[in-house]
This record gives C-alpha cells, structure tokens and sequence, in this order.
C-alpha cells in the first residue's frame, strides 16, 4: 500500500504543485492521530509544535487532501466543518451530540451495501452520500434527567 505521503506528491506532481514542508507538515500533522478536525483546531496543533503554518495555507492545503481522497468532510457542527483523513479506513459514518460536540463512529455496511444496488439500478455516478446521526449522547441524557 501506498503511502499517504507518496500519494499526496503523485497528485501534487499531477497538478505541478510543489510538496512544500507546509504541505508536508500539515499532511502529517492530520495522519498522526485519529481526530475530527477542523481548521482552527489543526491551525492550534500545528502552532504548539512550532510550525508557524497559516490559516491561509491551511485552508488552500485541505481542498487539494480531499482531492487525492486522503481526508473528507466527516461533520458539521455549529457552523464548523470537521475533516478527518479517511485513507487506510474502513468507510464508516457519524453519531454526533449536538449538546457536547462527542462524536461516534460507526460501521455501515447496510449503507454500503444499499449505495452499490442504487449505482446499479440507475447508474448513477455517487459523489457524496453521508449518513449522520444527530442526537445526544448517554452522558447528555443522564446531566437532562437530573
Ligand atoms: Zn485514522
Ligand atoms: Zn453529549
Ligand atoms: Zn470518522
């Protein structure tokens, strides 16, 4: 299997883009850990790791990892958008509490599954299709019934 790096400058390459050591950090920086994120949190993590990356770079960076089909639009919540990098991943889906922000992954199979006899009952080309569970979480649930 490839590496998320070798497959980020294949596509960079593509495009005549350079892989810059912001790039770089900031593809490894989403790679390091298994988070939902979004842009102003990646910005903070960079940041206490002493890369002075922009928000700017950042912003231009995610839209060409989505492209190479490194990270994804996992959620949105409270008008923030959360990435997470789906490379090496089962397809999964979300559970979000809409109280505390906790988020849930799940398998979906039955979707997958569902997904495929649609493309083939009306061959249609999928971009997106996104299952999200909006709720509260157990913990949420108990601090109401108090
Ligand atoms: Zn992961
Ligand atoms: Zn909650
Ligand atoms: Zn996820």
């Amino acid at each position: 299997m490839e590496t998320e790096t070798e497959i980020f400058k294949k596509y960079l390459n593509k495009k005549n883009l350079k892989f810059t050591h912001e790039r770089q950090s900031i593809l490894k920086e989403i790679f390091l850990t298994h988070n939902h994120f979004d842009i102003e949190s990646l910005y903070e993590r960079l940041k206490t790791k002493g890369k002075n990356i922009s928000r700017a770079t950042i912003y231009r960076t995610i839209p060409l990892l989505i492209e190479s089909n490194l990270i994804n639009k996992a959620i949105r919540y409270k008008d923030r958008i959360y990435y997470e990098h789906i490379y090496g991943h089962k397809s999964h889906s979300h559970f979000i509490c809409i109280n505390c922000g906790k988020i849930i992954e799940f398998e979906n199979d039955e979707k997958d599954k569902i997904i495929k006899r649609i493309k083939r009952k009306y061959n249609f080309k999928i971009v997106e299709s996104k299952l999200i569970i909006r709720g509260y979480c157990k913990n949420c649930l108990k601090k109401e019934k108090k």
